[in-house]
């Protein structure tokens, strides 16, 4: 199964308004002449959706280029939810994708597996398609419960979900204990939980669906690790963080983990 690579930066609570601008135009520089066979992905924080749109089509990018993704969005349409952001608003952004389900969304946040599938409904309700976030703590693999953990966070996060849905939907198998450490999963290690995530795809929606998901990885990936990590059969991209914050170093882990 041929599944284009997806690479999404992670920009958390980083990058306001003219941050964004001065990224982007230097990024669309480094990645000119470049043949990136990939989708590319930027999730800013939503104060800066406006203006990383603004820019993205003032530098005549389209978005086959680069796609916006939101970090979150409300389980609710409308109404008294202070603080809170629709999906229909984050539609007017020309949003594409968003984060659903990351690590600090659980642990910060309290977000359960309910929430974040209650999330994950309303986000397909509205047409965006959902970077669907899991993974274990450091204690929870060392007390051998990892499969148990991931096979919890798929069931209960996709109840609901159609194989339709499932095909607009990406995975991103983050391992909490490799988020923003420097630690990163050896290649073995996400190459057996990709696996195993595409295996429990595979119980609840069939082969086919399984062979087509995209599952990124992410966890302090770096231009140095991205390669061997992509080269990985079950890894189709990456979610970054920290590395994704300078264009150049985006740059390179796409570059990186396409040459293999
Ligand atoms: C993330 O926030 O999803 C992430 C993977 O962060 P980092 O690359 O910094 O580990």
């Amino acid at each position: 199964m041929n599944r284009k690579p997806i690479f999404a930066a992670n920009w958390k609570m980083n990058k306001g308004a003219s941050e964004t601008e001065d990224f982007v135009k230097s990024f669309i520089t480094k990645i000119q002449g470049l043949n990136l066979a990939s989708e590319i992905v930027i999730a800013p924080p939503f104060v800066s959706l406006p203006k990383l749109a603004e820019t993205l089509h003032s530098s005549g990018q389209n978005s086959q280029t680069i796609q916006i993704a939101a970090q979150n969005c409300s389980q609710f349409d409308a109404g008294a939810y202070t603080g809170e952001v629709s999906v229909m608003m984050l539609r007017e952004f020309f949003v594409h994708y968003v984060i659903l389900g990351h690590s600090e969304r659980r642990s910060i946040f309290g977000e359960t597996d309910e929430i974040i599938n209650a999330k994950m409904l309303k986000a397909r309700e509205a047409n965006l398609k959902p970077i669907f976030c899991i993974g274990e703590t450091l204690a929870e693999r060392e007390g051998g419960q990892l499969e148990a953990v991931l096979r919890r966070q798929v069931t209960e996060g996709l109840k609901g979900l159609t194989e339709k849905d499932m095909a607009e939907t990406v995975i991103a198998y983050e391992p909490v204990w490799a988020i923003g450490t420097g630690v990163t999963a050896t290649s073995q290690q996400a190459q057996d939980a990709h696996a195993f995530v595409r295996s429990l795809v595979s119980e609840l929606y069939g082969a086919d669906t399984a062979a087509r998901i995209r599952i990124q990885y992410g966890g302090s990936v770096k231009p140095g690790n991205a390669a061997e990590l992509m080269a990985c059969p079950d890894i189709d991209g990456a979610l970054i963080g920290g590395a994704a914050l300078e264009p150049q170093s985006f740059m390179e882990i796409i570059r990186n983990g396409l040459e293999n």
